[in-house]
């Protein structure tokens, strides 16, 4: 045996390290599973809840601990951690506050999936799931009971677009020592800042307009409280939720553009729903900022922007055979789910089997207004209605 190593230990073994002193703007994309310790004191002494130092990929990197910092800040909270979905974030503060025998609050107005995982929640594992109106407000005081925990909202809806009154609905639960969870995705945390309208915890699907770019899944949770966001890490540990250092890299790149972004997705929507609104075949237009939609006056109170989602209501006498082939015929504005990217989505939606108690027979259509011109949007959609 000489010293020197085989090829095949050499190949795993390497003493060279690159020299100190790199710098550029881009977080660098650390990937980890294995996390490594100078000497076994080193590793006894961390802690995985501890963000101050490193234990295992899933309990953070350099890369994740950036972003985290930054979706913290930018939501002006304190603790954040990332989920491999907007969905798993959800399913991740169910299941750390949430136990048999306990009651939850969702708005009937919520993100479907968000919808079924209440459901699932309510038949296999024994927690009472209620849905309530979105614009119940300070009402919401009379639907809480003694095992009532969690609160969810979410502002506005993303598919009927009623907007809450946040303010008054942390105000009853805090009264009660319930926690209330805001989906706040769709104003991106840029358009309302819920943390100072009273929530607890903020959930965001970065898959939108964070990342941008209609090319990655990911959510987060986002917490002022220490102790609540030790609660969430423990679901996030057992769950095992990590996420993958490229795709963390993707949200990162997507940040410095969002605001940006989310403006001018606001500007072009706003333009796109004043031209629909003036339309004889459109009879409500549902986009916070205009005031056919209920919660009108609580944006106006609350928010500062809009972003690119609405949706519109056709006239009653427009069939859903004939709203699917105006969307059908649209060319610029495509056929898919989510939004917060650069393309123009639009998808219809059988908002009466959906909500109950749906006023009117319209079809609901949603537009994502992507950052197309919007003159060219505004075409398009002239074009396709002239099939209807
Ligand atoms: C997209 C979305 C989610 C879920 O995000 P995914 O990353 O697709 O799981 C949650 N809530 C809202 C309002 C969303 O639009």
């Amino acid at each position: 045996m000489t010293n020197k190593k085989s090829l095949r230990t050499a190949l795993i073994h390497s003493g060279y390290t690159p020299p100190d002193g790199f710098s550029a703007f881009p977080a660098a994309i650390h990937h980890a599973s294995t996390v490594l310790f100078d000497n076994v004191a080193a590793m006894r002494s961390r802690n995985w809840q501890e963000k101050t130092a490193y234990t295992y990929g899933l309990h953070g990197t350099p890369t994740t601990f950036t972003l985290e910092a930054r979706l913290a800040d930018i939501e002006s909270g304190k603790h954040c951690l990332l989920a491999p979905s907007g969905l798993a974030a959800i399913a991740m503060v169910d299941f750390a506050l949430l136990k048999s025998g306990d009651d939850v609050l969702v708005p009937d107005n919520v993100y479907n999936p968000n919808r079924e995982l209440g459901s699932w929640l309510a038949r296999d594992f024994g927690i009472a799931v209620r849905f309530y109106d979105p614009l119940i407000g300070a009402g919401i005081a009379g639907m809480i009971q003694p095992n009532t925990r969690l609160i969810w909202t979410e502002a506005p809806g993303s598919v009927s677009m009623e907007v809450p009154d946040i303010p008054a609905i942390c105000r009853a639960a805090h009264d009660k020592g319930v926690l209330v969870a805001i989906d706040n995705t769709w104003s991106a945390g840029i358009a309302f800042n819920a943390f100072d309208h009273g929530v607890d915890i903020v959930m965001q699907a970065l898959t939108k307009y964070q990342s941008g770019g209609s090319d990655v899944l990911m959510g987060a949770v986002i917490t002022r409280d220490k102790e609540l966001n030790h609660r969430i890490e423990l679901a996030h540990m057992r769950l095992g939720f990590g996420v993958g250092a490229d795709d963390t890299y993707l949200v990162l790149r997507g940040l410095p553009t969002m605001k940006l972004r989310f403006d001018a997705h606001d500007a072009g929507a706003r333009k796109v729903a004043a031209w629909l609104k003036a339309r004889p075949e459109i009879a409500r237009v549902l986009h916070p900022a205009f005031a056919d939609c209920p919660g009108h006056e609580i944006w106006k109170r609350d928010f500062s922007g809009a972003g690119g989602l609405f949706s519109v209501v056709f006239d009653d006498r427009y069939q859903e055979a004939q709203t699917d082939r105006f969307i059908d015929n649209l060319k610029l504005f495509k056929i898919g789910f989510s939004w917060g990217g650069a393309n123009s989505l639009c998808v219809p939606y059988r908002i009466q089997t959906m909500r109950k108690g749906w006023a009117g027979q319209g079809q609901l259509v949603r537009f994502n207004v992507g950052l197309e011109d919007p003159l060219d949007l505004i075409a398009d959609i002239e074009q396709a209605l002239a099939v209807l």
